[in-house]
Parts: C-alpha cells; structure tokens; sequence
C-alpha cells in the first residue's frame, strides 16, 4: 500500500508535467463507467461522472501537493475554484505520459481508470491495479470533513505538540501504542510498514498501551516516526507489493526495513515475531522492544 514516502514519489513525478495546465477532458475507463452504473462508485466518489467532468474540465491545475496520503489539486476556471483530493488505495498510482502506452509496468498500462487530458498535449493518468483508491472533486476542503482531521504534517513544527496532546485524551489510553500512531487525526501519513519500524528504532513493544510509555519514550518514538519517513522518501519508498512510482522505477527502502516482514532481527539475531494489532500485522523484535 502506498503511504507517506510512497505518495509524496507520485506527486513529485507528476508535479513538474502537469502544474499551470488547463484539463481539456477527462476520460473514463468502462470499470468506472460500470461501476458508477451500478451504485459501486468505482475510483469517482460522491458525484456522477458528468457531474466531476463539468466541474473538471476546463479549470487549470494550480497547484499539486501531497497532504497525509492524499494527493491534492487545486482547481482554477476565472473565478471558481475547485479540488480534487485522491488517495491512492492499495495499489493506484498518476502518471504523465504522452500516450496510454508509454506507461512502463504493464499491470499499470492496463489498468488505467481516468485520463486527465492536459493542454500541453500529455495525459495525466490515473491507474489503479486493485480500485480501491477513489479521486473525489470538491469546492473546499470543509466539503470532505476526514480530511480536516487529519493531523499536521509530520515534519511541521506543531506535528510533535499535536501527537503528544493525544496521550491525554481516552481515545487511545488503553489501547497499543501501535493502534494509536496508525490513525491519521494523531501523526499524519504513518502507515503500517513505517510504524513498525519506527517502533523498532524507538525499542517499543507495538502492543504496550499508550498510558503506559513515559515522556522520553514518546519523544523519542515521534523523533523515529519522522525518521522512518525520511528514510522512506530518500530511498523512494519501498516496492512490496505492485507499487511503482509515476517513472516506473521502484523504491529501496525495504533494504533498509528492520522488522517488517523480515525473519531475524539485524540487530540481535532473533527471531521477528507477528502479532495482529488493530486488524493490522504488527512485525517487531521481542529482545530488543521493551
Ligand atoms: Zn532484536
């Protein structure tokens, strides 16, 4: 699943291509047009199709960031203004290419679902092995209010302030600590792979209850989340599953992985243990995370 160092590779790859054009029409794969046709909402969430179109085609692309996992563009025609927010789902990726089939893997060529056509003649496409991703068109962010939740970006002066604050709210008192830096409204775009390792580096047991870790401890697992991640973006994220980025080219970073869903322990040779915490496989070291 693509997370944070993932996402923020799509938007760097798409980023310099497809700012300051104008969209001249969006195209449809059949999946979506049938999916749309029977009430599934295939990848176009929370709008017909000819309904995102209009509110699409047309407006100027003006900006593209990453937020969490989400990648954002902002929309401009004249005086409205609109935003396409897009999370990539298991297995989805942009590309900017010249023709459907300068797409370089295979599984992603075929699987395109929309076409973005731009005015500087490219194609911003959007594939999706698995359809689980969704692209969702919206006049403000307050129109789509998870979004909202989400926490400042881990590598803003306030993430670390706004990550503390939550030990002192029930939520997640008696929950793992795992369970608790999963969850987006706490440290934003830390996903599965990158909390385990950033509890790996930080020597804390994926299943201690939150109450439990003391003020260094938390420190110093906020100060390895934001080093996992930066990890994960220097090395191009990691390749596990069908991931790619928008150039086809795949990340390293599961060279530089510890525990997640390794056999041994790089550090004491022990066996990695998996337990499920919070419906997700936790992978962690039981010598060297207390
Ligand atoms: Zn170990």
């Amino acid at each position: 699943m693509p997370e944070l160092p993932e996402v923020e590779h799509v938007k760097r790859g798409i980023k310099p291509f497809a700012t300051g054009q104008k969209i001249e029409s969006v195209i449809f794969s059949e999946k979506v047009k049938e999916g749309k046709a029977s009430q599934r909402e295939t990848i176009i969430k929370g709008m017909a199709l000819d309904t995102f179109q209009k509110f699409t085609e047309q407006y100027v692309i003006k900006e593209i960031e990453r937020r969490s996992k989400y990648i954002v563009f902002h929309l401009e025609k004249g005086e409205e203004e609109r935003i396409l927010i897009s999370h990539l789902g298991m297995a989805g990726g942009f590309f900017v290419v010249d023709k459907i089939e300068d797409i370089s893997v295979p599984n992603y060529r075929k699987h395109w679902h929309v076409i973005f056509k731009l005015d500087n003649d490219k194609l911003l496409v959007y594939s999706d092995i698995r359809r689980f991703g969704e692209i969702r068109n919206v006049p403000d962010f307050e129109a789509y209010p998870s979004f909202l939740e989400i926490a400042p970006e881990p590598f803003e002066e306030e993430a670390k302030g706004h990550y503390i604050a939550w030990f002192d709210k029930k939520t997640y008192q008696n929950k793992p600590i795992k369970q608790m830096i999963l969850d987006h409204r706490v440290i934003s775009g830390c996903g599965n792979i990158y909390a385990c390792e950033a509890l790996f580096r930080a020597g804390i047991h994926p299943a201690r209850l939150s109450k439990s870790l003391n003020n260094q401890e938390r420190d110093i697992l906020f100060y390895y989340v934001r080093d996992v991640l930066e990890s994960g973006i220097k090395y191009g994220g990691t390749s596990i599953s069908d991931y790619r980025h928008a150039d086809g080219s795949t990340g390293t970073m599961q060279q530089h992985l510890n525990v997640y869903k390794q056999k041994v322990c790089k550090v004491c040779g022990n066996d990695i243990e998996t337990q499920v915490i919070a419906t997700r496989n936790s992978h962690y070291c039981p010598t060297c995370q207390k």
